[in-house]
């Protein structure tokens, strides 16, 4: 069962910046300095080139080797709003002896960066040369270095350290830091046994508590410590009451978050366009469009954060007009809104929404996509296999020097792949330096939609070497690679190491692979056994799985099980009817394929509508079953005709088993089989792509048996590739083959 892998953008975080002063060009004059104490014209400085001046008059009067004096230097260049970290770095490799105040000021700079490893390093050094020792205005910024990078061990090694150094293991400052660490590394035990032997609390303790609970995933004990901070009369602030609303987000508790709105307003907690926000966030996740329209309207001060939570908030209950509103009411039109109507979009499965909105951005409005806006749109192209445009935007991020970090490199890769390029997926892997861990897993998604199992395998195992740690998704990825190559052992030996080697514990997703694995071997008692054996109960994806191979072997017995647990799990799941009826069909038994039939109609189940899409000169072009709706529609069904002569010619008839089996996109009928999505899009693209170019289709739902065996001998017969793409992987005909060897 292919999952791609598919990567979930966060909205980008606004914040507001305090606005620098104007820098004063100034140049101090030596008047100037004479008139002032030099160590004091240090916080008068509104540039970084006014302090080199003051950096190189101190050198020439020797007073940059006082210890106290260059520590202030250090400081402004490290931590002011005019700051350069690389001038402050250089500085304080020039001071002979840097004092504990130089030292810290350095840490505490690096800790605020993207990727802080710096201050680790910064820290290490200074416990090496031994001058001077760590203090409660080390210990703090060293913990936010490590909970920004995730560095458990480091952290944890330094919690032992703290904890021996007596006084400073008592310090507030520094245990509240401490229990962020743990609780940003996801060790909520371990925060919580800190939070509770404090002797003394403040208000930033509770709030660091309830925040680190909120945000993992623990909503009720966030809750729970906040009713605990009211009895213990610790008065709440706005930063303890934006942990509580998104506790109540993620518990869509409408009623609490209510609650605690009204908490906020009686208490007089101090009211900000950020709290405003978090209420109004609450309130769309609860579900509750009115009252958070009606804060809206209230509210006084609004900024970008107010206007795309509206919009978000619209496009999830599947109301886009209203989203497009907000955007159109916008004071000034952030690019930040724009990905968010982009993204939501792209997210609701719209991608030609998506891809309107964004060409509307660039023809219309003229104005310049930022890398959020890239990542959706190359997301919404993988989505319609448009690669045209994916290319596009591939050249314009060359053109215009950006460089690619790894979100851009992973919507690359993924887009290329689900169009079909997987040769250029690579290209942009190789070309690359850095590559996170979603890097990785998206090449080897790649390779394993396309039946490069082997290739895949090698890529995983080469991660190794580049010190990235594969994740759950990774593992996924992998796994799906040895099922579609068929690469039973493989699969099976890395399922096996995933706890001892790789440190992840299987999950639904992983056992569906595996059961996978062993169905299409043939493998289906070793299949059984493993689903009766699993550590957590099997959900739709693990019978899916099953079924999907009884089909591939005709087992009927095993079949009806894992259908029945299916539906039971699912009772809309129209797929598992289909695999059932086309299992009955295929040994004959046509009068338990009507009963299905009967039974599905009574159910009333609908089906999700077949569709295909093609995208030609960066146009997307997209088909429904029978569809006559194209402008060109006479040429795609004379076309149609022309192909069927054609078929026929060369001795072929849709089997009467496949006519009679009951296909995902309806009908018994012959006419309709010849009028599926896919083929419409295939007669259009033989019309309308040229010759030397491949014809690339995506289709939402699985292939049908007798559309893949066209495929085959279209590509025979009219001498072109064609690439389709189907909901569970990637079909490439060539030459009358399929690079899926009729396995799928
Ligand atoms: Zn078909
Ligand atoms: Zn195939």
């Amino acid at each position: 069962m292919a999952t791609p892998y598919t990567q979930v953008l966060p909205l980008p975080r606004h914040q507001h910046y305090p606005k620098p002063n104007p820098i004063s060009k100034t140049v101090f004059t030596d008047r100037y300095f004479e008139n002032h104490p030099l160590i004091l014209l240090i916080d008068k400085c509104h540039s970084i080139n006014q302090l080199k001046q003051v950096h190189a008059r101190m050198l020439r009067v020797g007073l940059f080797f006082d210890p106290f004096s260059a520590s202030k230097l250090i400081e402004a260049s490290a931590l002011s709003h005019f700051s350069s970290l690389d001038y402050a770095h250089k500085v304080f490799d020039e001071i002979p002896q840097p004092n504990l105040f130089s030292w810290n000021a350095l840490i505490r700079a690096y800790s605020s960066r993207q990727d802080p490893i710096q201050s680790l390093l910064i820290f290490v050094n200074m416990l090496c040369e031994g001058s001077e020792f760590p203090s409660k205005f080390t210990y703090p910024f060293v913990f936010k270095a490590c909970a920004k990078m995730k560095a458990f061990g480091f952290g944890r090694g330094l919690h032992g350290m703290v904890v021996k150094k007596g006084r400073v293991g008592l310090d507030i400052f520094v245990l509240n830091s401490l229990i962020h660490f743990y609780a940003d590394c996801g060790c909520l035990d371990a925060a919580y046994l800190v939070f509770e032997n404090m002797q003394i609390r403040d208000v930033v303790s509770w709030n660091t508590m309830i925040l680190g609970f909120a945000e993992g995933g623990y909503e009720d004990e966030a809750l729970k410590l906040f009713y605990k901070m009211e009895e213990e009369n610790v008065r709440p602030n706005d930063v303890t009451m934006m942990a509580v609303l998104s506790a109540c987000g993620k518990k869509f508790d409408l009623e609490l978050g209510r609650w605690a709105h009204a908490f906020i307003q009686r208490n007089g907690i101090r009211e900000s366009v950020i709290l405003d926000n978090a209420v109004l966030d609450m309130y769309m996740k609860c579900g509750s469009i009115e009252d958070a329209e009606r804060l809206f309207d209230e509210m006084g001060e609004k900024d970008i954060v107010s206007w795309t939570t509206m919009l978000v908030g619209y496009a999830r209950t599947g109301d886009f007009d209203a989203a497009r509103r907000v955007l159109n009411s916008m004071p000034s039109q952030d690019i930040a809104a724009w990905n968010a109507l982009i993204s939501a979009y792209e997210q609701s499965g719209k991608p030609k929404e998506a891809l309107t909105v964004f060409n509307e951005l660039q023809v219309i409005k003229k104005a310049k996509p930022d890398e959020v806006t890239l990542v959706c749109t190359l997301s919404a192209c993988a989505q319609l296999g448009a690669i045209d445009l994916g290319g596009w935007i591939h050249v314009y991020i060359k053109k215009q020097g950006i460089k690619l970090n790894c979100h851009l490199t992973t919507a690359l890769i993924d887009m290329y792949s689900k169009c079909g390029d997987v040769e250029k997926a690579l290209d942009v892997f190789h070309s690359v330096n850095v590559r996170d861990v979603f890097v990785w897993s998206a090449m080897i998604a790649g390779l394993a939609m396309h039946g490069r199992g082997k290739e895949a395998i090698s890529l995983f195992l080469k991660m190794h070497d580049h010190k990235v740690k594969p994740n759950s998704v990774t593992l996924t990825n992998v796994l799906c690679a040895c099922s579609h190559s068929g690469l039973v052992e493989e699969g099976q030996a890395i399922f096996n190491q995933m706890v001892t080697v790789y440190g992840v514990v299987p999950g639904l997703k992983h056992y569906a692979c595996l059961v996978d694995i062993l169905g299409r071997a043939g493998e289906l008692e070793e299949a059984v056994k493993l689903i009766r054996n699993m550590a957590v109960t099997p959900g739709p994806s693990v019978w899916g799985a099953l079924l999907g191979a009884c089909r591939l072997h005709g087992n009927l017995e095993i079949a009806e099980q894992a259908c029945n647990h299916l539906v039971e799990l699912e009772p809309e799941n129209h797929g598992a009817y289909v695999l059932l009826s086309n299992i009955y069909a295929k040994s004959g038994k046509w009068d338990e394929v009507s009963m299905l039939r009967k039974r599905m109609r009574e159910c009333g189940l609908k089906k999700e509508p077949g569709c295909s899409s093609i995208e030609v000169n960066g146009t997307v072009h997209e088909f429904l079953v029978g569809d006559n709706t194209h402008p060109r529609s006479q040429k795609i069904y004379a076309k149609l005709d022309e192909i069927a002569a054609r078929l026929k010619s060369v001795g072929y008839v849709s089997n009467k088993s496949q006519i009679l089996q009951l296909v995902e996109e309806e009908d018994m009928q012959e006419q309709a089989l010849n009028l599926h999505s896919e083929k419409l899009a295939m007669a259009f693209g033989l019309i309308s792509v040229a010759p030397s170019q491949p014809i690339r289709i995506v289709k939402n739902l699985r292939v049908c048996g007798d559309c893949h065996e066209v495929a085959k001998l279209l590509s025979k017969l009219y001498d072109r590739e064609i690439l389709l793409r189907d909901r569970y992987r990637f079909h490439h005909f060539k030459e009358g083959n399929c690079s899926c060897k009729d396995y799928w």
